[in-house]
């Protein structure tokens, strides 16, 4: 399978900034790898217009009626929409989300045919008491509890340390490696028929000057990127297209 490189905009560009960089993108993308962008939700439609694959970075549990600001996987669906961010460390820093509560968002998002990546990763603090590997169990066996094994078959992962995002800090190949793999055997071990082949990204701080140590390593399958996804000459640099 194709190394992916998703873009997260989070509340970043104007109408004008998305089209400049879908222009600069689409005129030298080589689709080497796959490249998926998920903007400010306001500007989904200018993504989708342009064949790019689209994402939310969050939506709804439900999926229509009285639920004023909220966005509905079937709505963004509809409009082919491909794929939503889920439990992303803001979204669980800033806006209570837990493992527990984002169960019902990821099972509604997968019910509606959209792909999910899920979110997970430890705070420094955690990791420096050594918990690292049972927080991420936890945030797994939570989040993707009692999903039914044809839904979950759109799921993707995506590690993102909580001490690595937006910090300049990046995972080394090694450290990221190794909780990569801990995620896949708990993914082969929760959906036996298709759980080794989940495609797992890694997140925080990748760069063109990093990135392509981590996308070496056995069970990295590509990258959620946020500052460096902001400019199409990084992004480019990030699927390969220098
Ligand atoms: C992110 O927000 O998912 C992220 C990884 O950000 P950055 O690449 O800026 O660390």
């Amino acid at each position: 399978m194709k190394k992916l490189l998703v873009a997260n905009w989070k509340m970043n560009k104007n109408g004008k900034e998305c089209l400049e960089f879908i222009d600069s993108f689409k005129a030298k993308f080589s689709a080497k790898r796959d490249a998926w962008i998920a903007p400010q939700s306001v500007f989904v439609k200018l993504v989708i217009n342009s064949g790019v694959p689209a994402g939310l970075q969050n939506c709804s549990e439900f999926i229509h009626g009285a639920y004023t600001g909220e966005v509905s996987a079937r709505t963004f669906k509809e409009m082919d929409g491909h794929f939503v961010i889920l439990g992303h460390s803001e979204r669980r820093q800033y806006f209570q989300e837990t493992s527990k509560n984002l169960n019902a968002k990821v099972k509604t998002a997968l019910k509606e045919g959209l792909v999910v990546i899920y979110c997970i990763g430890e705070t420094l603090a955690e990791r420096e008491s050594n918990q690292t590997l049972s927080i991420i169990g936890d945030q797994i066996h939570q989040g993707l509890n009692d999903l039914s094994e044809a839904h979950a078959e759109n799921l993707v992962l995506a590690y993102e340390p909580v001490w690595a995002i937006g910090t300049g800090k990046t995972a080394t190949p090694a450290q990221a490696q190794e909780v990569h793999a801990f995620i896949r055997a708990e993914m082969a071990k929760k959906f036996p028929s298709f759980g080794d082949k989940v495609r797992i990204l890694y997140g925080g701080s990748v760069k063109p000057d990093n990135v392509e140590e981590l996308l070496a390593q056995k069970d990295i399958d590509g990258g959620l990127v946020g500052g460096a996804s902001l400019k199409a000459s990084d992004f480019l640099a990030l699927c390969g297209d220098k």
